[in-house]
């Protein structure tokens, strides 16, 4: 016996048809890529590294636990707006481990194989979009963004065949939970409260303990998850990224990013940026993340519906009020952000239209999201290119105007800025050719590149590759579901 994790299982109590306990299957020859040694030791997780074949075999899921129990999840969502019956159609929860501080996390292989969930597909992942799962989860975490981490990536031995053949991979994925907005579908489309309820109090008790004691919990619960919400996409905005698969099965309850598919960072500014291959009508693209959202929010309200009251039109009415005010606190929520991305504080009438001339002006001369705040906070930066012309000229003498007015030092200023201005994001090109070289067995690249992205607030670190890129353009940048 060992103890590599401290095992508990709480979702396996929930009414049978949310899960299929399954055991892992072996796989012919792991064999450990990356291993995030950091994280391991933050959630005391004790997985020896001595002995690279060793820990590439308990990665892959096969060893004994007393603890170990298991499953697949059972859940539904809207893929592009078209309910479907889902599941984990290639993963396996190992358990949930508690770390010392009482922290529980679930403990996910990504890539093990067929479940009852596969439906036509053959369970597998490749190594190439493990990879990329394990640098944008990894960059988001150090970006201080609320999502699911990556503890490590083995290679399975066996071939994935996808347009071509591919190199099998298992992702250990970390999770607050895996509860979805498409899990609470699956527990509504049973149409037997007692087993909706039983989802209910185990997610408020696992994620919401704090609104236990209210009276209408159920509102409650939908609020407090509005503004998670709220939060995670202002966030995402902030930086400019783009999830490019907002199904409802992919937005948790815990508010974490989940789910590492099509999604990429936006270069220049265009808020049709999108990068999936098949969003064809740009529904999660850059500018509809807060719209999609708040449609989400919605799906997750109807599954409440018949808690929150038994009168369904009063309930309509209580969770129509909340839905509807998201609009207004998600504006709200990102003037704010914009406002110390340019370093104000206080609020001025100017605010609005100072954020959004500057947005116009970026998108109009192609101008890059990330670098276009970085060279704000260095006036130096702003004799060059395209900060020459007048027009952008005319925008900085408003804002530095704006500035003046604010009770607030100079210097305070730049360090708002510089909390919520990275230097660095995974760029698309730098993410593609780390992945290269990491299919062709070269793994130092994609190290060092991780290393960086573990500081994107740090100026000092030398990112000078990292930081100036020549794309013109992210529209031919193309990211695939179904990975
Ligand atoms: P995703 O686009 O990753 O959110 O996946 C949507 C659904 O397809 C989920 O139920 C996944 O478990 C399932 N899925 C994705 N890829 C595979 C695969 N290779 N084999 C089986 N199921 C998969
Ligand atoms: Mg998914």
């Amino acid at each position: 016996m060992n103890n590599y994790f401290n095992f508990e299982n709480t979702y396996t109590n929930l009414p049978k048809c949310f899960f299929t306990e399954q055991g892992v299957k072996q796989v012919p020859l792991p064999d450990l890529i990356i291993f995030n040694d950091k994280l391991a030791k933050s959630l005391n997780i004790n997985i020896p590294l001595n002995n690279k074949n060793e820990t590439a075999k308990i990665l892959s899921g096969n060893f004994n636990d007393k603890n170990m129990n298991t499953f697949a999840q059972a859940y539904a969502g809207h893929q592009f707006g078209h309910f479907t019956n889902l599941g984990d159609g290639r993963a396996i929860i190992l358990g949930e481990h508690v770390s010392k501080f009482g922290k529980r996390y679930d403990i996910q292989l990504k890539g093990s194989g067929i479940t009852p969930y596969s439906r036509q597909g053959d369970g597998k992942a490749a190594l190439g979009p493990m990879l990329r799962e394990y640098i944008i989860s990894e960059a988001m975490y150090y970006l201080n963004i609320p999502t699911t981490r990556s503890l490590s990536v083995i290679k399975t031995g066996e071939d994935v065949f996808r347009e071509k053949k591919l190199q099998g991979s298992i992702l250990t994925r970390i999770a607050e939970s895996h509860i979805r907005v498409g899990t609470f579908q699956y527990a509504a489309a049973q149409q037997d409260k007692k087993i909706l309820k039983s989802l209910f109090d185990y997610t408020v008790k696992r994620h919401y303990s704090n609104i236990k004691n209210y009276e209408n919990i159920y509102i409650e619960l939908l609020k407090e998850f509005s503004l998670k919400q709220i939060n995670l996409i202002t966030n995402w905005m902030r930086v400019g990224f783009v999830h490019g698969v907002m199904n409802t099965d992919n937005m948790t309850l815990s508010g974490e990013t989940i789910d590492y598919g099509p999604c990429a960072f936006m270069n220049n500014y265009d808020p049709n940026t999108k990068f999936s291959s098949i969003d064809h009508m740009g529904r999660y693209s850059y500018k509809n993340q807060p719209i999609i959202a708040q449609w989400n929010i919605a799906r997750f309200a109807e599954t409440l519906l018949p808690l929150i009251s038994s009168n369904l039109d009063e309930a309509i009415k209580k969770a129509e009020d909340i839905i509807k005010s998201i609009p207004k606190t998600y504006k709200t929520s990102w003037l704010n952000m914009m406002k110390k991305k340019l370093g104000l504080v206080d609020n001025d009438n100017e605010d609005e239209k100072i954020t959004n001339s500057l947005l116009s002006w970026m998108e109009e001369n192609n101008a890059d999201y990330t670098n276009t705040f970085v060279d704000l906070m260095n006036e130096e930066n702003l004799s060059q290119g395209i900060y020459k012309s007048n027009e952008f000229k005319n925008w900085f003498e408003i804002y530095k105007k704006r500035k003046l007015r604010q009770n607030f030092s100079k210097s305070k200023s730049l360090k708002l800025m510089k909390e919520n201005n990275p230097f660095v994001i995974p760029r698309n090109n730098i993410v593609e050719d780390v992945l290269l070289s990491a299919d062709r067995g070269n793994l130092e690249p994609l190290k060092k590149f991780l290393k960086i992205l573990e500081n994107p607030y740090d100026k000092n670190i030398k990112i000078s590759n990292y930081y100036k890129t020549d794309i013109k353009s992210d529209q031919p940048y193309m990211t695939y579901c179904g990975t």
